[in-house]
């Protein structure tokens, strides 16, 4: 799969000949800075590679169809340094199939008091062009971000820096191949979900393989193999248990899935506990090592929440906060001091732990486990976080994402043999969870510091699926109120 630095954004400057060669040829000059400036930066996680200045309907469709057909343009960002025509624009962009910046900016900070004259003001219209330009954005119901103000203030970098991970994650999506091992949880609702819609909006491939391949891929891998990935995890984490053993079996279901996930080409994966014949164990340390590495996973056969979690590990590739896999277990209801407890029956992602993991075995009782499996166990890291879940409406895919502020986990619980995490829901857990329930999110979702709910939404635009979100300023009744319109317009649309 593709890594952000792989991915550059072309940039696609509107003018028109009404202003004569030199005006062309400074806003040419001017655009070409721009780029350069902004690759310079330091704030863009994907080099800006200027394209042209466009004057006709053939220079922009041209380009666009170069951009809808080369693998490393991730997406276009335009913006109209001149008035441009967008009769002139409306061919190209109904064409264009990659997702779509108006960066609102202009060349200067500042209206130059003595010289401004009828020149400046032919040269420097960008509040005239890009009203015209927002216009057939808005006519062609074209999804499209809009970022505005000036490309060298650090907030407004920083803003088209998060849109470029965004459109990674879309180029990521559209690639993404999920392997499930086996089928969902039996009589489950919600880790249900329609794998033609997912494919059609989301570009998910999602397949199944059995057990009983990976158990003969198991039986390939070399004890040498197996010794080389113990030293890793033994350098990574604490070795909290003499079940030297359990640690041996992890690695080799490690290495056996990672081995049939790369050669198909998959990056992210899925398993149930009630489906482990002729594994002694459930990958526990496996599958935790595994997103480490970026794989997303779902458990109980949960594909939507793996390949969701995939994608956001790709929209937050080289951040430090963390994207995890995570389920809503149980609350602490003391008033004035409400919080959720997150966790999983092993697998919760090490990308969120506060300090190093220890790797501990123990007894599990849910599913056919013969021999107790390794996991990792941790505290989650404090701090802003959300929590994202996908859910099949029938006919159309809702995401919602709530935001949530995870703490340091506010009792030991020594007893409880899993990674942990704490967190508080805004509004407030009450308010929060309402809305959460009346909206049908799930009890997997993914977990995650790195990516924010503007980020989220922004990916949801672009792949023309539902968006909710749940926010400090989130109530009941106007969400309720949203979700009955939000029903009525997704009938109309699907
Ligand atoms: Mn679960």
């Amino acid at each position: 799969m593709k890594k952000l630095s792989d991915h550059e954004f072309w940039f696609i400057v509107g003018s028109q000949f009404l202003y004569g060669p030199e005006v062309l040829e400074t806003v040419d000059a001017r655009a070409r800075e721009m780029a350069d400036k902004m690759n310079a930066s330091g704030r863009l996680p994907c080099r800006i590679v200027y394209k042209v200045t466009a004057k006709t309907p053939e220079e922009i469709e041209r380009t666009v169809l170069d951009a809808n057909h080369d693998p490393r343009c991730a997406g276009v960002i335009t913006w109209c340094h001149t008035f441009s025509p967008s009769k002139m624009w409306l061919t190209g962009l109904q064409m264009l199939q990659k997702p779509w910046c108006h960066l609102a900016t202009q060349y200067n900070v500042e209206i130059p008091d003595t010289e401004i004259d009828m020149d400046f003001m032919n040269l420097n219209q960008a509040a005239h062009g890009d009203r015209e330009h927002g216009f057939i954005g808005a006519r062609l119901r074209k999804p499209r971000k809009i970022i505005a103000g000036h490309w060298a203030d650090p907030a407004v970098q920083a803003r088209l820096g998060d849109w470029m991970r965004v459109a990674h994650g879309v180029a990521f999506s559209r690639a993404l191949k999920v392997m499930r091992f086996g089928d969902n949880m039996r009589d489950v609702a919600v880790t249900e979900g329609d794998k033609v819609e997912a494919q059609r909006k989301l570009g998910w491939h999602v397949d199944t393989w059995a057990v009983g391949d990976l158990v003969k891929e198991m039986a390939k891998v070399t004890e040498a193999q197996v010794d080389a990935l113990v030293a890793e995890y033994t350098a990574a984490y604490d070795v909290a248990t003499d079940n030297l053993a359990a640690i041996r079996y992890q690695a080799r279901e490690e290495i056996a899935m990672k081995a049939m996930l790369d050669r198909e080409g998959c990056s992210a994966f899925s398993n149930t506990f009630q489906d482990l014949y002729g594994m002694e164990q459930l990958p526990g340390l496996a599958s935790q090592h595994l997103m480490a590495l970026g794989y997303g996973y779902g458990g109980e056969g949960d594909w939507k929440v793996s390949a969701m979690t995939a994608v956001i590990k790709a929209m937050g590739e080289g951040k430090t906060g963390g994207t995890a896999f995570m389920e809503d277990y149980t609350y602490h209801l003391e008033p004035g001091r409400e919080y959720s407890l997150g966790a999983h029956m092993l697998e919760v992602c090490p990308s969120l732990a506060a300090d190093k993991p220890r790797i501990e075995t123990h007894h599990l009782g849910i599913g056919m486990n013969e021999k107790d499996p390794a996991r990792l166990v941790f505290e989650g890291r404090a701090g802003k976080a959300l929590v994202a879940s996908l859910v099949d409406m029938g006919g159309r895919l809702r995401l919602i994402v709530q935001d949530i502020e995870c703490v340091k986990p506010i009792m030991k619980m020594p007893n409880l043999p899993v990674a942990r995490v704490m967190w508080r829901a805004l509004p407030d857990l009450q308010t929060g969870l309402e809305c959460w329930i009346a909206a049908g999110g799930a009890h997997h979702t993914t977990l995650t510091h790195d990516v924010t709910a503007e980020q989220l939404r922004d990916w949801a635009r672009i792949m023309e699926i539902e968006f909710v979100h749940i926010g400090k300023d989130t109530t009941v009744e106007a969400l309720e109120h949203d979700l009955f319109l939000s029903d009525l317009a997704w009938k109309l649309r699907s």
